[in-house]
């Protein structure tokens, strides 16, 4: 039996997608979700009690199968809920040198408040190389937008960020 850091609790999977950030990218649909945004598409994602349990293993045996792959997103649902194991899972996927990239209901922000309390969402934070944040506003909803939903949501390049010390969009 996997203990919680080693398995990460989801909806499902895409081996390969070019819509959920650049490039070539196997995307992870994290299972749960309480930020409710009306007019979100994945509602079948925010039930903790849904989904399935995935080892870190296996995930890393299914990006390993594509050698055309230039990173790894984790959407949702919200994958900061499980910051440990998707901490655990992007030291892998960083071996490999592909870069990540997550989808977050949470503001960079917020995020930096929440760490303080949970240390390795920092930790996660620290070692991806993008973050799209905010949660889905129907109001604010583009359809021109690359990669977002609606235009409160940023695209954080995090090598920037940390490296320039503030917020620098991707
Ligand atoms: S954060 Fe994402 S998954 Fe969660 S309710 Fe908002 S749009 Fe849906």
């Amino acid at each position: 039996m996997c203990q919680d850091e080693e398995k990460i609790k989801i909806a499902g999977v895409y081996r390969q997608s070019i819509v959920d950030g650049p490039g070539i990218r196997f995307t992870i649909f994290a299972q749960g979700c309480t930020h409710d945004c009306p007019g979100c598409h994945n509602p079948d994602t925010h039930d903790f009690d849904g989904g399935y349990y995935c080892s870190i293993d296996r995930f890393i045996e299914e990006i390993d199968k594509n050698p055309l792959l230039d990173g790894v997103t984790f959407t949702g649902g919200d994958p900061v809920y499980q910051a440990e194991a998707f901490y655990n899972l992007s030291v892998k996927i960083k071996e490999r040198n592909l870069n990540i990239l997550i989808y977050t209901g949470f503001t960079y922000e917020e995020l930096l408040e929440l760490a303080k309390e949970k240390p390795v969402i920092g930790k996660l934070m620290g070692i991806i190389d993008y973050l799209i944040d905010g949660r889905f506003i129907m109001e604010e909803r583009d359809l021109t937008l690359e990669f977002r939903g609606s235009k409160n949501q940023r695209f954080i390049d995090m090598n920037l960020t940390r490296e320039q010390g503030k917020i620098v969009l991707y």
